[in-house]
């Protein structure tokens, strides 16, 4: 029997991050892709372990070959799914969860319209602003941009089967787990 692939996209600071992890102790037999990327390696990230890093011409070198099963720019930087690693993990009959953002969510869901695509929500945007502005670490220009991305794509987020509002991990995470039950006890 194959797989089910799912999607859970974010906006950034919404704490999607968490939730994954949360939910990837909880959930048996899936398994989280592991997308390339051009940009480069954050202190603490591992090669293979939170993206394969590749030079922009590699990159270009897999969209060439069709090796994608989606890729999009985000923030200057290219970032892709192996098609092959993920339809294998599938026809293995194993559950597959893609981390990505909403221009590549929408590609997969016009290929394999049976993925299931789930958003992640702020509580509300006073709140996420109240985050993004606790952190301390960005200036009013740069907060005024990410509240603009969040609003494109929580715009987005119609094309999404399911919306789950990040108010607490524990809530959150439960709900990510009853869909998941949901469709692969089906
Ligand atoms: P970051 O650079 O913070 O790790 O990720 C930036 C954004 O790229 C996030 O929204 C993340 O979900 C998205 N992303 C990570 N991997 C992929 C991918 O393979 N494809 C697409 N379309 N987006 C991705």
């Amino acid at each position: 029997m194959a797989g089910h692939l799912f999607i859970i996209s974010g906006s950034s600071g919404v704490g999607k991050g968490t939730l994954i992890k949360e939910f990837l102790k909880q959930a048996e037999n899936v398994f989280l892709s592991v997308s390339s990327t051009t940009r480069k390696a954050r202190e603490g990230e591992v090669h293979g372990q939170n993206y394969y890093f590749v030079s922009k011409e590699d990159f270009q070198k897999s969209i060439d070959n069709g090796d994608f099963l989606e890729w999009a720019e985000f923030s200057g930087n290219r970032y892709g799914t192996d098609k092959n690693r993920v339809c294998d993990m599938l026809n293995l009959g194993k559950n597959v969860l893609l981390e990505i953002e909403v221009q590549g969510a929408k590609q997969v869901k016009q290929k394999m319209p049976e993925a299931v695509l789930i958003f992640i929500l702020p509580p509300s945007k006073e709140e996420l602003e109240r985050r993004l502005r606790g952190r301390g670490t960005e200036t009013e220009e740069a907060i005024q941009k990410r509240l603009q991305v969040i609003e494109f794509e929580a715009k987005e987020s119609e094309h999404y089967d399911y919306k789950v509002v990040n108010d607490t991990v524990e809530k959150a995470v439960g709900e990510i787990m009853d869909i998941y039950k949901k469709k692969t006890e089906e």
